[in-house]
């Protein structure tokens, strides 16, 4: 069979290099054209922000960040952008900074210059999330794609350990996911895989020596492959499911994709034999045609990372795995390669809450 789709890739300078980011940062505000910059930088990343930032013209220093963007945060924001009026944004942080900056964004119009310390990806997709008493509604505009983005990996040598693990994860997440997402095509294909390699060989040299550039170079470039890929395909079934958990029972974020990943990626891999097989050549596998390599390889990628394995030590309850199950049998898009029915995903949804193992071992 010819192959055949429609794949639309986002415009968006990517300038990446250790030890960089204060110089590359202050060319890219330039290149702008900014002269009066909002930077978005939570409390926590206080120090950092002041290490790179050092050399723009800030207006406005915006400290209040939280997961998932809460909407009465963004509207504060947005009036304090204008009030000062502000013509560039900046954000410094993880996800959750750079949500707040897409929030500010998609009413303004300001070009967001990012400054990623996590694998958290959301500096590449045109996705913004708002959250309004406890309901997460997300939505794409490309006027929240950051204009550029600068990688600098000495950023990403304070993320503890833990944290490190579970966001390259999600990044990994966004990598699996987009080989079976509702837009799936080869050239997400091509990314994603080539950003699963980069994160499987990355993640544990970062566990390994938590302060080396190699290893946290590695995780930040599969980090971002993962999310061009993850943005040009959309969401599939699992980060549809991880949607629903971290929206309904205020899961963490980057903590349940590293807990839900094996369970889906188990799941549909025997629907997409060929691209598992590719997976798991990305993945390390030693044996890349048995028909769980990708699996086993997985597995073995988090045992070494000593990732979370259960969404009961993440804190969900027994009680809420029904409706669950119920909201996510709704949310599952219905081009997942492997059939959901309520009893499949009850099983699936059982089995990543108490950390059972997702496949026999012979
Ligand atoms: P986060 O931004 O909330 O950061 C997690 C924690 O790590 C915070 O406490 C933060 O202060 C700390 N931290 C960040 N960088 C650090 C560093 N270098 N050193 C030490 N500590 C550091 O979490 P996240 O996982 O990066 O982002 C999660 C948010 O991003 C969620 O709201 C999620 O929905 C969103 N997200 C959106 C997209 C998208 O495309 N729109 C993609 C991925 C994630």
């Amino acid at each position: 069979m010819g192959l055949s789709f429609t794949h639309e890739s986002l415009p968006q300078r990517v300038v990446f290099g250790a030890g960089g980011a204060r110089r590359h940062l202050a060319a890219e505000i330039d290149r702008l054209g900014a002269a009066r910059v909002m930077l978005v930088a939570s409390a926590a990343e206080d120090a950092l922000a002041d290490r790179i930032a050092g050399d723009l013209p800030v207006v406005y220093r915006w400290s209040e960040v939280h997961p998932h963007v809460p909407v009465e945060v963004a509207r504060r924001a947005r009036r304090a952008a204008i009030d000062a009026e502000a013509d560039a944004l900046v954000s410094i942080g993880g996800g959750s900074a750079v949500g707040l900056a897409k929030a500010v964004a998609m009413t303004t119009g300001l070009p967001i210059v990012a400054v990623p310390t996590t694998y958290a990806g959301s500096e590449a997709t045109n996705v913004w999330g708002l959250t309004e008493k406890g309901v997460k509604t997300t939505g794409a505009d490309n006027a929240v794609l950051p204009a550029s983005v600068i990688y600098d990996s000495e950023l990403t040598v304070g993320l503890p350990v833990d944290l490190s693990v579970a966001s390259g994860l999600n990044a990994l997440a966004h990598c699996i996911d987009s080989l079976w997402a509702p837009r799936a095509d080869p050239i997400n294909a091509a990314l994603c895989l080539e950003g699963a390699r980069a994160l499987a060989t990355g993640l544990p040299e970062v566990v390994a020596d938590p302060g080396g550039i190699d290893g946290r170079d590695r995780c930040l470039y599969g980090a971002y492959l993962a999310a061009v890929g993850f943005a040009s395909a959309g969401a599939g079934m699992h980060h549809q499911i991880c949607h629903v958990l971290g929206g309904a029972y205020g899961l963490p974020h980057a903590q349940t994709h590293a807990v839900v990943l094996p369970y889906v990626l188990a799941f549909n891999a025997a629907s997409l034999p060929t691209l598992g097989r590719r997976l798991a050549v990305a993945l390390g596998s030693p044996t890349p045609t048995d028909p769980d390599a990708a699996s086993a390889a997985l597995d073995e990628l988090r045992r070494r990372s000593n990732a979370p394995t259960s969404l009961a030590e993440l804190g969900m309850r027994e009680a809420d795995l029904p409706d669950a199950v119920r909201r996510c049998l709704a949310a599952v898009p219905d081009t997942n390669p492997t059939p959901v029915t309520p009893r499949n995903l009850t099983e699936l949804l059982y089995a990543a809450w108490s950390g059972r193992q997702t496949r026999r071992t012979p």
